[in-house]
């Protein structure tokens, strides 16, 4: 998924960065409250790691406009073992959930997965779409029970597709949703990717829909 990290602390924010990418996720980092501004008001952002105590705007202003603009992401604070004045604003203005540092990049990445999928809409942490399970945790897919070794990437876009199946996605909003920003991506990153996944699972399970994008068949 993509996750836009907020922290103005070097080492934190690089090494939340390296974990989260490690798992497969498309990392955008920025170091202070103007910059999250603008970088939550020009991508789609699955989650959201937001330090408090930033220099110039803070974050909990970020986060009270970010609500205040009616955008639901998933966001989890970051807060000093100490503040937990802090943790209490942060919550009643509209965080999902916080972590005091210092913090285990585990735990981290739990907690991730669990506010995407509280507003994925989902309680239960398998995917499962007819006779495919995808575990977000453990990034295994069964098909029919038996194991399909997936690529981050293709788990990431294969993850994307079946939020909504039955739903077609743009492979620009796809290549949002595998890539940051500093990354390369070759032009047809996303259709070798999609290339791969109908090798490995069949093809009926991407369908291509021209000019629109991509989509996993609501009945499989
Ligand atoms: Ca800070």
């Amino acid at each position: 998924m993509r996750v836009l990290v907020v922290e103005d602390d070097a080492m934190l924010g690089d090494g939340v960065r390296r974990g989260l990418r490690q798992l497969g996720h498309a990392v955008d980092w920025v170091r202070d409250g103007a910059e999250a501004d603008l970088a939550l008001a020009g991508e789609p952002y699955d989650v959201v790691l937001l330090d408090l105590g930033l220099p110039g705007k803070g974050g909990l202003d970020v986060l009270r406009d970010l609500r205040r603009r009616g955008r639901g992401v998933p966001v989890v604070i970051i807060t000093a073992q100490d503040a937990v004045s802090q943790r209490v604003a942060g919550l009643d203005a509209g965080a999902d959930d916080y972590l005091v540092k210092p913090f285990d990049l585990d735990e981290l990445a739990a907690r991730v997965r669990a506010v995407q999928r509280r507003s994925s809409g989902r309680a239960e942490p398998l995917v499962e779409h007819g006779p495919l399970t995808l575990n977000p945790a453990s990034h295994e897919v069964f098909l029919a029970g038996a194991p399909v070794a997936l690529s981050a990437r293709e788990f990431a876009l294969l993850q994307a597709l079946l939020e909504h199946p039955g739903r077609p996605i743009s492979r620009a909003r796809l290549e949002e949703r595998l890539y940051g920003w500093e990354e390369q991506v070759a032009s047809n990153a996303v259709e070798v990717h999609v290339h791969a996944l109908r090798r490995k699972l069949g093809a009926e399970w991407i369908k291509t829909l021209r000019g629109v994008g991509y989509m996993v068949p609501r009945r499989m």
